[in-house]
């Protein structure tokens, strides 16, 4: 997976958590918006719904009491003529047919619009009739459907007859008024039949029974009813014969008391609840839009805040994933990923491994040419590592100086070193920032990822073991881990206890090697040279306990001994200067330069003839406090030597600031004196640099005749070597200083011409 996928994916997640919980938000809140609406919209329905209800009760009711009091208008209206004395005596006493005519068939028909208006006699024989039914004035028979109303009247029926209802202003049925007057079907039409006795107090003393009585009809017309509609405001009332063609309109009966309908009316509904639904409606949508549109500035707020914070996550995950100053992943990604692979393999996977890149000398780039200097080089080498590995291995920085890359690949070590090869020249070709131009190195630990791999932890401390190996074998080199790895680290920790032990127990003892003039006949110096014989293992050699020491800080402990011995010693031979070994972690120590005045002091040694060795790696980084303690001690008289030149920087910066007496040419040079012919050169260059630099010049590592030759023609000052003398106790150096012919090479130009 490419590291682009890799965000793509914490992108991804980070978008559908906050999608799960925007989910979880809107629901909850759609919902509760829902059933509000919902209930509101149910409330505003059912109270229309309600309002019509009650508004059609109430319509059905007036209109039906509306109808009763067109009733007892009726009768009353009849009383107004029939109850009269006039009418009395015009009826029962003078049999005045004009004034009937006048007083009571016009005046009921003209001004109250009665249909039918008759005089019945005692036994109900009509006397006058006055009709506008059917133009006929002269009715002589008794319609039957009046019989009813006669017979309620005269008190001869008990029970109503049927589909007929009474008019309430007739209180008794039974007649024990003058009057009665019935809503009942007259000739197929609904009407209100009215009847009223005649006759003063008297003459009716004893009942209607034999009183002539009054009779009017006025039918329940269109006309009455537009009149009751427009009172009650109810458009379209009328009669109806069939309920069901009144569909959509609001229908009433009146019936008699089985409930048999007399008539059927029908209306146009006022309906209230549509008016209260259709003011309120738009106000609940204003609500809803308005709630809508608050949902919606609210949601889009969420998302707007959302969208910052999953950026945000999204950001702070590469932050947390990758280096800040070159982008690549950092030391949780790359332990991310590689338990990813190692699941991977196992499952069956192709094979992989681990290369972890230490460069050499970064932190002397970043400490004496400043950070940006420093980062601009991280960059190079980061763009570099990714030019050289494949799109879908993983580069990562795991620190200060240290990558890692994690690549499928064969896990043979011919591969391996193929790719750390290609690494290597890559990291470790020039680089020009800012001006300057910069060499590093690059040392390599190889681990495979196979199927029988360990987890990440184990990976790792294998690729760390084979780094650390790369590094002690001479650096510029890849070791790929193999288990005997694991068993040397754990012989190296048991190493460090011992020689904690020896340092403090003064196990240790210390070897003197001579340094002979540029003839060879005198010896003019001695470097005093660690030496441990381990109780059980025997003789150790520098080469391994010196860098158990460094790495562990032993180094300090061992170094102070050292001093201490090599002054100690070096009282005895009063002309040789004594050369000491100082580590750089040792003379970085705030309190290095107190202690070798303590130490000179305590062992009374003359300053004047202890030379301290340092390397440029000594001086790297802190070019200010060092330049400040040599010339501290060089104020006392000690004299500095640039041990191994021509391994490390060789820069000129270091052999021009620094007050150093003596330049050491390191052994390998003079090994490839006569095998490469550019290391001759080197050595001729070095010898004048010195020179020119007023510093004396040795060569160490001298083993034969020609190489001595060589160096004394190239103006060597002093030299060291097996050929004048290996390192041994000092009592050695003290029995050369009392017999040095013992000791005397022979001259090399007689050596090498004897050679030849
Ligand atoms: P060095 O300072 O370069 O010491 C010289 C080394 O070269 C010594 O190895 C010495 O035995 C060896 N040598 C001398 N002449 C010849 C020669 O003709 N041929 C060959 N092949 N080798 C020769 P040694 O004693 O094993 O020390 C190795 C390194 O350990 C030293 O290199 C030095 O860097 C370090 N070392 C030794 N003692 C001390 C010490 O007391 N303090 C510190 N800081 N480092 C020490
Ligand atoms: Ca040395
Ligand atoms: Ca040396």
């Amino acid at each position: 997976m490419t590291t682009s996928a890799r965000l793509k994916i914490a992108e991804d997640t980070g978008r559908s958590r906050w999608d799960r919980a925007r989910l979880r938000l809107i629901v909850p809140v759609g919902v509760i918006a829902a059933v509000a609406i919902g209930c509101l919209l149910y409330a505003v329905m059912t109270s229309a719904r309600r309002a019509n209800e009650v508004s059609l009760t109430r319509e059905q009711q007036l209109v039906q009491e509306e109808i009763v009091a067109r009733g007892v208008r009726v009768l009353r209206e009849v009383e107004s003529v029939a109850s009269t004395a006039g009418a009395t005596q015009a009826i029962s006493v003078k049999h005045d047919r004009q004034w009937i005519e006048r007083h009571l068939g016009n005046w009921l028909e003209a001004f109250f619009d009665h249909d039918l208006v008759l005089v019945v006699d005692g036994s109900n024989q009509v006397e006058y009739a006055r009709s506008r039914i059917s133009g006929d004035a002269g009715v002589i028979d008794l319609p039957t459907g009046l019989s009813p109303v006669l017979d309620l009247l005269r008190g001869r029926l008990s029970v109503l007859p049927s589909r007929s209802m009474p008019v309430p202003a007739a209180k008794d049925l039974r007649g024990s008024g003058h009057s009665v007057a019935l809503i009942e079907e007259f000739l197929d039409r609904p009407a209100i039949v009215a009847a009223v006795s005649v006759g003063s107090d008297s003459d009716l003393a004893h009942g209607n029974d034999s009183a002539p009585i009054v009779v009017s009809v006025k039918y329940i017309d269109d006309h009455i009813l537009r009149d009751i509609g427009s009172r009650l405001q109810l458009p379209g009332l009328r009669i109806i014969d069939n309920p069901a063609r009144a569909a959509g309109q609001q229908v009433t009966a009146l019936t008699d008391a089985q409930g048999v309908a007399i008539a059927r009316f029908a209306w146009q509904p006022m309906r209230p609840g549509g008016q209260i639904a259709g003011i309120l409606l738009p106000f609940v949508a204003i609500a809803i839009a308005g709630f809508a549109l608050l949902a919606g500035l609210v949601l889009r707020h969420i998302r707007h805040t959302g969208e910052t914070i999953s950026a945000g996550e999204t950001q702070l995950r590469h932050l947390a994933l990758h280096d800040p100053v070159c982008g690549l992943p950092n030391r949780i990604y790359f332990g991310e990923r590689l338990e990813t692979v190692i699941a991977e393999v196992r499952r069956g996977g192709p094979s992989a491994a681990v290369f972890y890149i230490d460069l050499d000398h970064f932190k002397d780039v970043n400490d004496t040419l400043g950070h940006h200097v420093g980062d601009e080089l991280i960059l190079n080498v980061t763009q570099r590592l990714s030019h050289v590995m494949r799109g879908d291995d993983l580069v990562a920085r795991l620190g200060g100086d240290e990558f890692a890359v994690i690549t499928s690949c064969a896990s043979d070590s011919y591969s391996l070193q193929a790719i750390a090869g290609r690494i290597i020249s890559a990291v470790c070709a020039p680089y020009a920032i800012n001006g300057h131009n910069i060499i590093i190195g690059a040392s390599i630990g190889i681990a495979v990822i196979d199927r029988r791999a360990g987890d990440a932890a184990d990976i790792l401390r294998y690729a760390d073991m084979a780094l650390y190996r790369a590094k002690n074998e001479g650096r510029n080199r890849a070791c790929i881990y193999d288990a005997a790895m694991d068993a040397d680290l754990s012989q190296r920790k048991l190493l460090e206890g011992d020689l904690l032990h020896a340092i403090r127990n003064d196990g240790l003892s210390a070897a003197y090697q001579p340094i002979v003039n540029a003839s060879g006949d005198t010896m003019v110096a001695v470097e005093a040279l660690a030496r441990w014989t381990h109780p059980t293992a025997g003789v150790i050699s520098p080469a391994v306990f010196i860098p158990i020491a460094e790495h562990s800080g032993l180094i300090v402990e061992l170094g102070e001994w050292m001093l201490r011995r090599a002054c100690l010693e070096g009282r005895n031979w009063p002309n040789l200067t004594v050369a000491v070994n100082v580590s750089p972690l040792q003379f970085r120590r705030s309190d290095f330069v107190d202690l070798v005045e303590r130490i000179l002091k305590e062992t009374e040694f003359d300053a004047n003839r202890l030379e301290l060795e340092l390397t440029e790696s000594t001086l790297l980084g802190n070019l200010e406090t060092a330049e400040l303690s040599m010339l501290r001690l060089k104020a006392i008289g000690v004299r500095f030597a640039l041990d191994d030149f021509g391994t490390g920087y060789s820069s000129l910066l270091y052999l021009r600031r620094f007050p150093f007496d003596k330049l050491k040419i390191d052994s390998s040079f003079v090994l490839s004196i006569e095998t490469a012919p550019d290391a001759a050169a080197i050595v001729h260059a070095v010898v004048s640099l010195g020179r020119g630099l007023g510093m004396r010049v040795t060569a160490e590592g001298v083993e034969n005749a020609e190489q001595h030759l060589f160096l004394r023609a190239a103006g060597v000052h002093s030299m060291q070597g097996y050929r004048f003398g290996r390192p041994g106790p000092a009592a050695d150096i003290t029995a050369r200083l009392a017999s040095p012919d013992d000791y005397r090479v022979g001259s090399p130009d007689q050596e090498v011409a004897l050679a030849s």
